[in-house]
């Protein structure tokens, strides 16, 4: 690539502590195949551990937010420098809330140390070091590390399904990042735009009106809501000629949607579906998309594993995850893709010093689903240990470069969703050196009024039940509300959903 510069330096304020532990021959290498630049500039003297994140989103961010910058030189390290509330990202995609209101920038986290927007791309274990790389130029640079936390997520899995890549951004989407919604909106947009031209041709105007949604979890059903929503309030009002032509599908491989949800809750939430008019197909894997002339039309079309077809639009595919490149490419043991971890959440053989959490991390002993809830405690947990008992351990002291670092004392378990009332979790758990998941219930919306709410083995002190329609989306959105980490998008959320009920959705296209 001739984006990908060569060039290599070290990003240090001082030389990362273990790098002067290195071999002389490394040392020597390592000069030879960097420049002298030093970024940033700087004499600070080592007073502090260093810890690197990799990764803002809800582990990365929590962790980075809760971490003592009193104790620790905290840097973080992503391609996004913003944190992602992604419970609320379907509804940006049709603009019932506005993107810039579901994010956090990493670098008003008080007392953060550095951010690098970059990726990381492999680790040297023996020199303490990551290498990353820049996102726009491809330059790569060295940062050192005392303790390295492993935080980048999953990517979207297209299982190799045919002309998913390459037609990504263009007639598919996933629905994983903020761009991603934003390119939905616009997609969405485009659609009833073209089809709505005196000239366009049926076939392709019924094509650009199909859209389909990929998946039967909690993101592709709260889109799908979403989306219908959005085209009985505001299409209805706006593009009324198109409405008879419309099609919605849902698709699903197994043989439900909502798998992790109680069993009556699933079910109730396909009905609501299909009452809709939205063609839910179960059991029906795609098995690629196809782009064919009809009447000299170039036209997207989904092949089904049934042998069905269906041509589209916009596809939102929402099938799967997949781990990002550098967990792959990682030389460290991965489990279904994850990086396994132990008890304590550290990456075996590594004394202590590197961590993985959230998405890309599984403890076999307890294989916790990659969501939210998991990352968020798991960080909240692992501030805990850094804070309250890795800082007496002198990681800076080379006498102890051998040494691993201390197990824990007891962690109160993060029960509690909301900061105000977490002195609860005290009384209502026991504590453990270990991390414990609680459950906290599960949720998932269904546009204005709906959505469903599972507490049937919640260990929050609630009665064990289910909800549904209005209760459930009171529920959901008083939950989301409250859990946003600024006053600002305290304000601006409420003031879109007013917004959105009230005006409608903005439909510009820009
Ligand atoms: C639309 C949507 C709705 C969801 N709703 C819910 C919900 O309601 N409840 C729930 O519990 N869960 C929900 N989830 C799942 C939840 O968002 C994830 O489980 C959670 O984000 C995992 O947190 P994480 O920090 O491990 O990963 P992420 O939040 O995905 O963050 C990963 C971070 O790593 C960065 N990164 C990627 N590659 C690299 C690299 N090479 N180097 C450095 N950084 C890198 C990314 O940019 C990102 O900042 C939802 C997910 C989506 C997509």
């Amino acid at each position: 690539m001739t984006m990908m510069a060569t060039m290599n330096f070290m990003l240090t304020n001082r030389a990362p502590p273990l790098l002067l532990r290195q071999s002389p021959s490394s040392i020597l290498l390592r000069h030879l195949t960097s420049t002298h630049h030093h970024y940033p500039p700087s004499n600070t003297p080592e007073t502090k551990p260093r810890v690197i994140i990799l990764g803002s989103g809800w582990a990365g961010y929590t962790l980075a937010s809760r971490l003592s910058k009193s104790h620790y030189d905290v840097r973080v390290i992503s391609p996004a420098n913003h944190f992602l509330f992604t419970p609320l990202l379907p509804s940006t995609a049709v603009g019932t809330l506005e993107f810039r209101a579901i994010q956090e920038p990493v670098r008003t986290i008080r007392g953060l140390g550095q951010y690098y927007m970059a990726k990381g791309r492999e680790i040297d274990l023996e020199r303490k070091v990551v290498m990353c790389e820049d996102l726009y130029k491809g330059v790569k640079f060295e940062v050192g590390f005392d303790y390295l936390i492993l935080a980048a997520g999953m990517k979207s899995n297209t299982f190799n399904t045919h002309n998913i890549q390459r037609l990504e951004g263009v007639v598919v989407f996933f629905l994983k990042h903020l761009y991603h919604a934003r390119q939905i909106r616009n997609r969405i947009l485009e659609c009833f735009e073209r089809a709505s031209n005196p000239t366009i041709p049926k076939v392709q105007r019924d094509r650009l009106l199909s859209f389909i949604v990929v998946g039967g979890g909690p993101t592709s059903c709260e889109f799908m809501s979403e989306l219908h929503e959005f085209i009985n309030q505001d299409v209805a009002s706006w593009y009324p000629d198109l409405i008879p032509h419309i099609k919605l599908t849902l698709v699903e491989a197994g043989p439900g949607i909502l798998g992790s949800f109680d069993q009556a809750l699933s079910e109730y939430y396909l009905r609501e579906l299909e009452k809709k008019n939205i063609d839910v197909r179960l059991n029906t894997a795609v098995a690629g998309v196809d782009e064919r002339y009809i009447e000299n039309e170039q036209i997207t079309v989904a092949r089904f594993k049934d042998g069905s077809e269906v041509n589209f639009g916009t596809m939102v595919w929402s099938a799967g995850l997949a781990p990002v490149k550098f967990i792959a490419n990682s030389n460290l043991k991965l489990q279904r893709d994850r990086v396994t971890i132990d008890d304590y959440l550290r990456v075996p053989g590594t004394k202590g010093r590197v961590y993985a959490l959230g998405d890309c991390a599984v403890n076999p002993a307890d294989n916790l689903p990659p969501t939210a809830t998991v990352a968020e405690q798991q960080a909240i947990y692992l501030t805990e240990c850094f804070n309250k008992y890795y800082s007496d351990f002198d990681v800076l002291d080379e006498k102890n470069s051998d040494t691993e670092v201390p197990l824990p004392g007891p962690v109160v378990p993060a029960l509690m969703p909301f900061n105000a009332i977490s002195f609860l979790n005290k009384l209502l758990c026991e504590s453990s050196p270990k991390f414990q998941f609680k459950n906290r219930g599960a949720m998932a919306s269904m546009g204005f009024g709906g959505g469903v709410t599972d507490l049937k083995s919640t260990d929050l002190p609630s009665p064990k039940t289910t909800l549904s329609g209005y209760a459930s989306f009171i529920v959901w959105r008083s939950t989301y509300l409250s859990k946003q980490l600024s006053l600002q998008n305290t304000l601006l959320i409420p003031m879109f959903w007013f917004r959105a009920l009230v005006f409608g959705r903005d439909i510009s296209r820009f």
